[in-house]
C-alpha cells in the first residue's frame, strides 16, 4: 500500500467544516433582518454541502473488478497481475480494493455458463457495483460485452492482453470500453527465429487441441505461416497426443526451428497451460523453439518477440488509476498496440550455438550468467593494477639489469684492458731474456750453418752428419718460434675469452717463458703441477700473466739472497670445488703491516715499481671466482696463494666483480 496519508472522513470533516464555521459568523456579522436571514442560512447550507462534497469522496474506497479468462495460476495471469498491483497500489489517490475472478478457459465455457457465472457477480456485488472492470484477455472481454448490459453498464471497462487479431473481428467498442490491444505477434517472432538461424530450411508449427489453439492454427495456416513460405517449408503438429508429438519433435534435425503457438489443451484432450505446453515441447524438441509469449522464457524455449504480460498489467493498472481519478475513457489516449519486443533466454542461445552478435541490443537477455569478469570485477581490477604494477617493476628491474650489466661489461672491458696493457709492461721487462732467448737458437741454427758449410766444401760425402745438421736447425728454429708464439700470446690483444684449459699446462708455459729470465737472475723455478688435471674455465692468457707476475716479484724479492737458496716452488693442488696454487720464494718477505696493502693499486716497495701488478692479478683472480692472498712462508720468504674453481661453465664472465 502506498504510505502517502489518506484523508479520512473524519479529518475532512474536521478540515472543511472551519470555513464554514468562519464563514457562518462572517455571516452573523450581517445586519439583521428577515431576507440577510434567509440568505445567511441558505449561504450555510451551501457552503457545508460543498465542502463536505470531498470529504465524502475520500472516504469512498474504489472497486476494481478484475475477470481473468484463465485459470489463478496460469503464469500470464501471475504476471499481469504483478504489474496491475504494483501500479495500483503504488500510486497515490483513492484507496482501492481490487477484486479477482476467474472465467478459467478453457476448461469451463459456453453461454449457459458465462449466464451463471454473470449471475454469480450480480449476486455476490449486488448493487455495489465496481468502480472499473479490468477484462483479461479475449474471452473475459468477450463476456463482458456481452453480459455488461445485465451487470454494470455504466461502468467503464479497461481490458488487457486482448489481441489485436481478435478486436479486428469485434465491431467497434463502445466508448466506455478502452485498452491497448495485444499483437500477438506469431510472425514476429517466426521472423526472429530465422533471422538467428539462417540456416533453417523447415519451420515447425506446433499448436494444441483446445478451441483456442485451432483459432491459433487457422491463424498460422491462412495468415501467418504462408509469408514464409519461400524461405522455409513448414509443416504443422497440430493437435497431436503428448507421446506422439514428442516422438516427431525428437526425430528433428538442425535444419529446423520449431515455432510453438502454445496450447491450452493437448491431443489427448489434456487441459495444459502454454507454459507447460512450452516446456514439454522444448523438452522433447531437437531443434530450437521459440514461442510468442513472455511467459515461455525460461522453459527451455529460446526466445520469441513477445509483450511482457507484467507489462499489460502496468499499461491497464495506469488507465484504471486515470479512470478512477475522474478522467473518462475517451480521454486516455492509449497506444494502438502494446510494444514487444525480442527476448531470449541466454542459456538457450549458448546451447543452439546462436550468434550474439545477432541479437539485437533493445533485446532484453534473461539467465545471462555474468562472465567471470562481472562477477569478480573488483577482485579483476585488483588484480590487474597488481599485475600491471608488477609488470613494470619487473620492467624496470629488468632495464636495471641490462644497464647493471652494460656498466660491468664495461669495468670488464677495463679490467681486460689494463691486464693486457700490464702484460705489455712485463714482456718489456722480459725483452731482454726473450731476446736471448731467441738469440740462443739463432746462433745455434747459424753455428750448424757454417758447419753444413765447411762439410760440403770438404767435399767427402757426410750425409748423416749433414742429415743431422738440419735436424738440429729445425729443433732450433722450432726453439726461437716457440718463445715467439708465447711472446705474442702474452701481449697480444684479445677479448676476453673463457675457454676451458688445464691448469697445469698454464703453469708449465708460464715457466717456460720465464725460463731464460730465471736463469739470467741465476733463480731455479720448480713446478709441482697437481697430480690430476685441473680442467678450467677462464681466460688462460690472463691466468698465465697472474702467475709471471708472482714468480717475477718472487724473483725481484730474492734479488739480494744467496745464489742457491734462490728458488721459487710454484706448486698445484687439488682442493675441494677447484685447485689452489702457491707460489713460494725465499726472499725477504713481507712486513706484516705491509701484508693487507700489497695487493692495493700503487702501492709498490719497489724503486721502479709501479704497484699494480698485485692490484690487476686480483681483478683477474676475482673475475675468475677466484681469490689471492699473501703470507709469509714459516722460516724465510713469502708466498702467494690462489684458489680457483674448477670448471664451472655457469659462471659468467662477470662472475665475482667487485
Ligand atoms: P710492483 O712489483 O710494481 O711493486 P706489485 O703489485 O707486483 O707491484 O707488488 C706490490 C708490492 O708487493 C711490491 O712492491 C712488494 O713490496 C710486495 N711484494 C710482492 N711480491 C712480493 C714477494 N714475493 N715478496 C715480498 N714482497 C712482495
Amino acid at each position: 500500500m502506498a504510505s502517502q496519508p489518506r484523508l479520512t472522513s473524519d479529518m475532512a470533516r474536521t478540515v472543511f467544516a472551519m470555513p464554514a464555521y468562519l464563514l457562518d459568523q462572517l455571516v452573523v456579522r450581517l445586519p439583521a433582518g428577515a431576507e440577510t436571514l434567509r440568505a445567511r442560512r441558505w449561504l450555510i447550507a451551501a457552503l457545508v454541502a460543498i465542502l463536505s462534497l470531498p470529504a465524502f469522496a475520500a472516504d469512498e474506497t474504489a472497486k476494481v473488478l478484475v475477470i481473468y479468462s484463465n485459470g489463478r495460476l496460469l503464469p500470464a495471469n501471475v504476471e499481469a497481475d504483478r504489474g496491475l498491483r504494483a501500479v495500483l497500489e503504488g500510486s497515490p489517490g483513492r484507496q482501492l480494493a481490487i477484486f479477482d475472478e476467474f472465467l478459467d478457459y478453457p476448461r469451463f465455457g459456453g453461454e449457459a455458463y458465462e449466464r451463471e457465472f454473470a449471475n454469480y457477480l450480480r449476486g455476490k456485488f449486488g448493487d455495489d457495483s465496481p468502480d472499473v472492470i479490468v477484462a483479461a484477455g479475449n474471452e473475459a472481454l468477450q463476456f463482458v460485452i456481452a453480459h455488461r448490459a445485465g451487470l454494470y453498464s455504466r461502468v467503464p471497462v479497461v481490458h488487457m492482453g486482448v489481441t489485436k487479431q481478435w478486436l479486428s473481428t469485434l465491431p467497434p467498442l463502445p466508448a466506455q470500453i478502452v485498452g491497448i490491444p495485444w499483437d500477438l505477434d506469431f510472425a514476429g517472432t517466426i521472423e526472429e527465429a530465422l533471422r538467428l538461424h539462417s540456416t533453417a530450411r523447415r519451420l515447425v508449427v506446433v499448436t494444441g487441441a483446445s478451441a483456442r489453439d485451432r483459432q491459433w492454427e487457422a491463424e498460422l495456416r491462412s495468415e501467418v505461416v504462408p509469408r514464409f513460405n519461400g524461405q522455409v517449408t513448414a509443416e504443422f503438429l497440430a493437435g497431436l497426443p503428448a507421446a506422439g508429438l514428442r516422438k516427431r519433435l525428437g526425430e528433428l534435425d538442425d535444419n529446423a526451428v520449431v515455432f510453438l503457438a502454445g496450447f491450452f489443451r493437448d491431443g489427448d484432450g489434456r487441459d495444459i497451460t502454454p507454459r507447460d505446453a512450452a516446456e514439454a515441447v522444448a523438452s522433447a524438441s531437437a531443434a530450437p523453439v521459440y514461442g510468442p509469449f513472455e511467459t515461455f522464457i525460461g522453459t527451455g524455449v529460446v526466445g520469441g518477440r513477445v509483450s511482457t504480460f507484467e507489462d499489460f498489467g502496468r499499461r491497464a493498472g495506469q488507465s484504471v488509476r486515470r479512470l478512477i481519478d475522474g478522467a473518462s475513457p475517451e480521454s486516455l489516449r492509449l497506444p494502438e498496440v502494446m510494444p514487444a519486443r525480442l527476448v531470449v533466454d541466454w542459456r538457450q542461445v549458448r546451447r543452439w550455438g546462436i550468434d550474439a552478435g545477432a541479437i539485437p541490443d533493445d533485446a532484453v537477455v534473461r539467465f545471462r550468467q555474468p562472465t567471470f569478469l562481472e562477477a569478480n570485477r573488483t577482485e579483476v581490477m585488483i588484480a590487474m593494477a597488481v599485475f600491471l604494477l608488477q609488470a613494470g617493476l619487473i620492467g624496470w628491474l629488468l632495464v636495471e639489469r641490462r644497464r647493471r650489466r652494460g656498466a660491468e661489461h664495461a669495468v670488464e672491458r677495463q679490467r681486460h684492458e689494463l691486464a693486457h696493457a700490464s702484460r705489455l709492461a712485463m714482456a718489456a721487462e722480459l725483452t731482454g731474456s726473450i731476446a736471448h732467448e731467441i738469440n740462443q737458437p739463432l746462433g745455434a741454427i747459424l753455428n750448424n750453418a757454417d758447419a753444413a758449410e765447411l762439410i760440403l766444401d770438404s767435399g767427402a760425402d757426410h750425409r748423416d752428419e749433414l742429415r743431422a745438421i738440419l735436424a738440429d736447425i729445425r729443433r732450433d728454429d722450432r726453439r726461437a718460434s716457440e718463445v715467439i708464439r708465447r711472446l705474442r700470446a702474452l701481449i697480444s690483444k684479445h677479448e676476453v675469452d673463457r675457454r676451458p684449459f688445464e691448469l697445469n699446462e698454464a703453469v708449465r708455459e708460464v715457466r717456460a717463458i720465464l725460463d731464460a729470465e730465471a736463469r739470467r737472475r741465476r733463480v731455479t723455478i720448480d713446478v709441482l703441477p697437481a697430480r690430476s688435471p685441473v680442467p678450467m674455465m677462464g681466460d688462460r692468457v690472463e691466468i698465465e700473466q697472474v702467475l709471471i707476475n708472482l714468480v717475477v716479484n718472487a724473483m725481484d724479492a730474492m734479488a739480494d739472497v744467496a745464489e742457491e737458496r734462490r728458488k721459487v716452488v710454484v706448486s698445484v693442488d687439488n682442493v675441494t670445488g677447484g685447485a689452489e696454487i702457491a707460489v713460494r720464494d725465499h726472499g725477504h718477505g713481507i712486513a706484516p703491516d705491509r701484508l693487507p696493502r700489497v695487493f692495493e693499486s700503487f702501492f709498490s716497495t719497489k724503486r721502479e715499481g709501479m704497484g699494480l701488478g698485485l692490484s690487476i692479478a686480483r681483478t683477474i683472480v676475482e673475475a675468475h671466482g677466484g681469490r689471492i692472498w699473501a703470507e709469509n712462508a714459516p722460516g724465510e720468504g713469502a708466498i702467494f696463494r690462489m684458489q680457483l674453481p674448477a670448471t664451472d661453465f655457469a659462471r659468467q664472465p662477470s662472475a665475482g666483480q667487485p
